[in-house]
C-alpha cells in the first residue's frame, strides 16, 4: 500500500513538473502562462519566542504538509481571540520567522472584530493586533494581523521568460465557469526556492469558484511594475 502511494505520488509530481515546463515553454510562443492556484486558509506564522509561549519552552512545530520549497502547514493550530469574536484550529505555519503574522480573510476580520488591512506578508507596521491562544499559554500581538495581498510565486528564470519582475503588479484572469472574473492587483513573488503557485485567500477563492489545484491565466499586457 505504501508502495502504490509512493509510485502515485512519483507521478503526479511528474505530471505537474510536465505541466509547469509546458506552461514556460510556451513563453516565446505568445501562449499562455497557466498558474496553479493555492488557496490560503487562515493561519499564522510564529517566531520562535511565541512557539515558546504558546506551546511551552523548546518546542519544535511538527510538519504536516509541504507548501512552498522549505515551508509547512503544521499540525499544531491555536485560536484567534478578538474583540467580537474567536477563530478555533488556525493553522499554524512553519518553519518559525522573525516576526509572528496573522493571515485571515476580510470575513474573519468581521468575525474577530478587526478592521481588514491588506499588505503584501512581512508589512505589518500599523495593522490590526490580536490574542494568539495557544495549548500553554497566550500571546497578545500589539501589531500583526493583515489580509494577505494576493500574489504569484515563481522563480527567476519562469519570470524572466515571462517579462516579470520582484514587486511587479500583473492581472489574472478565471476565465471559465459561473464566477468567471479577473484578479488585478497581483503581486509578483520572485524566489529561487518558490515553486509557481497563485496564493489567494477564502474570500477571493469563493468568489472566483476556485479550489486549490485549479488553473488561471497571466493576462498579458497587463503588467505594471511595482513601487
Ligand atoms: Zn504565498
Amino acid at each position: 500500500m505504501a508502495e502504490n502511494e509512493s509510485l502515485v505520488a512519483q507521478v503526479v509530481a511528474a505530471v505537474l513538473a510536465r505541466l509547469n515546463d509546458q506552461s514556460t515553454q510556451a513563453a516565446g510562443g505568445g501562449e499562455k502562462l497557466l498558474i496553479p492556484v493555492g488557496v490560503s486558509a487562515r493561519h499564522v506564522h510564529l517566531s520562535p519566542e511565541d512557539v515558546a509561549e504558546l506551546f511551552g519552552p523548546g518546542y519544535n512545530l511538527t510538519p504536516k504538509k509541504p507548501l512552498q520549497p522549505g515551508q509547512y502547514a503544521a499540525e499544531e493550530t491555536v485560536t484567534l481571540v478578538g474583540p467580537k469574536g474567536t477563530l478555533t484550529k488556525v493553522r499554524v505555519l512553519g518553519p518559525p520567522r522573525g516576526h509572528t503574522q496573522v493571515e485571515v480573510s476580510v470575513t474573519d476580520c468581521f468575525t474577530l472584530g478587526i478592521p481588514p488591512v491588506v499588505r503584501a506578508s512581512g508589512h505589518i507596521a500599523g495593522t490590526p493586533g490580536i490574542t494568539i491562544v495557544g495549548p500553554k499559554g497566550a500571546r497578545f500581538l500589539r501589531e500583526g494581523v493583515i489580509v494577505a495581498l494576493r500574489h504569484i510565486h515563481i522563480t527567476p528564470s519562469e519570470a524572466a521568460a515571462w517579462g516579470l519582475k520582484d514587486g511587479d503588479m500583473v492581472e489574472v484572469a478565471v476565465p471559465a465557469g459561473d464566477r468567471a472574473l479577473t484578479f488585478g492587483q497581483v503581486l509578483v513573488r520572485v524566489s529561487a526556492a518558490s515553486q509557481l503557485e497563485l496564493h489567494i485567500d477564502t474570500d477571493e477563492a469563493n468568489a472566483a469558484g476556485l479550489k486549490s489545484g485549479d488553473y488561471v491565466e497571466l493576462k498579458r499586457g497587463g503588467e505594471r511594475r511595482g513601487a
